[in-house]
């Protein structure tokens, strides 16, 4: 990630050309509010700013990801405050907008912003007894609505592989006792991964397969075993065909649009940090990868995976989460 890119105080998308200059990107056209599901806001270098952004651009709904092994829980701390820093932010790229003698435009809201929390499979050697206990007692909180992500990653191997095994059927078993579903991250262990949902038991909330990056024979047992499938800037590089195929598969109902921002930026703007706006983008390829080529049918779809963001993500309170906590 360059973090020297200049912060740009406005909606707008930029590409990023030869010698520090920045080229502004028209935003794709969108018909209808798009959920970003996978977000780290904590690690964004303005997280109110890109909120703001969101709200510019239609993204209504956002998960943002904590993981207590990184980053402790400060995220459920900061994030009223990071809403409040927000709405002032799009006061201010709407006063900043020309107006045409006419009139200023409403603000346009700011996303809701709901709270997956987990040990990610990097961190598994750091899941103690303790930490788990902690992340027990955070799922209490009624804004988090996933325990993420969790899973396994053999390709960067950063916990052993039994370890990470572990963390992961204790964060399963987690998700399930306080009836929330679970955002996994599977990166070249999706057999392990599978086989130990399986023994596990899929959590009845729901699960989530996030940064969807194989092809159409891997989605295939996913989607059978009932999974949300989320896409993300991966369905748009070039060379991911396999990817695009993959998307086809997925019954429109189980699809989720996602950024897993600051990385993972979508064309046309790889290279660029990626904020949770970027989400729009890859909303338009996956509307055009399934063949809703008209604003009717680009509406229709994009209510469906809005719909589809909220029954998983944006859900009511469990009732374990409804009793006093003891803490
Ligand atoms: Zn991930
Ligand atoms: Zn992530």
């Amino acid at each position: 990630m360059d973090n020297d890119e200049p912060i740009f105080y406005d909606g707008k998308f930029r590409q990023k050309r030869k010698h520090g200059v920045w080229r502004e990107v028209e935003a794709p056209v969108i018909e209808g509010p798009v959920a970003d599901t996978h977000a780290h806001l904590q690690m964004l270098r303005d997280p109110a700013l890109e909120l703001a952004r969101c709200a510019m651009h239609g993204v209504a709904f956002v998960e943002t990801i904590v993981d207590p092994a990184d980053d402790g829980f400060g995220a459920f701390e900061a994030l009223p405050g990071w809403l409040m820093e927000a709405s002032a932010d799009l006061r201010a790229m709407i006063a900043a907008e020309g107006t045409g003698g006419g009139e200023r435009r409403a603000l346009p809201p700011l996303p809701a912003v709901r709270i997956a929390a987990g040990v990610h499979p990097h961190n598994a050697k750091d899941l103690t007894d303790d930490l788990v206990a902690a992340l027990g007692e955070r799922l209490r909180d009624r804004r988090v609505s996933a325990v993420g992500e969790i899973g396994l990653d053999y390709h960067y191997d950063l916990s052993p592989r039994p370890v990470q095994r572990e963390a992961f059927r204790a964060q399963i078993r987690l998700a399930k006792a306080a009836g929330l579903p679970v955002v996994l991250h599977m990166r070249e262990a999706h057999d392990d991964g599978f086989a130990i949902l399986a023994e596990e038991g899929f959590p009845e909330a729901g699960t989530l397969l996030h940064c969807f990056n194989l092809d159409g024979a891997e989605v295939s047992r996913w989607v059978e075993a009932g999974c949300y499938i989320a896409f993300g800037g991966p369905l748009t590089f070039k060379r991911a065909e396999e990817v695009r195929e993959a998307a086809r598969i997925v019954p429109v109902n189980r699809l989720l649009t996602e950024t897993d921002a600051p990385y993972m930026t979508p064309e046309p703007l790889r290279g660029t940090l990626c904020g949770p706006a970027h989400v729009v983008w890859t909303a338009a390829v996956l509307c055009e990868v399934l063949g809703a080529d008209t604003p009717e049918a680009r509406a229709t779809l994009l209510a469906q995976l809005y719909a589809n963001a909220e029954a998983l993500l944006d859900r009511a309170p469990t009732p374990w989460q409804k009793e006093p906590s003891h803490a």
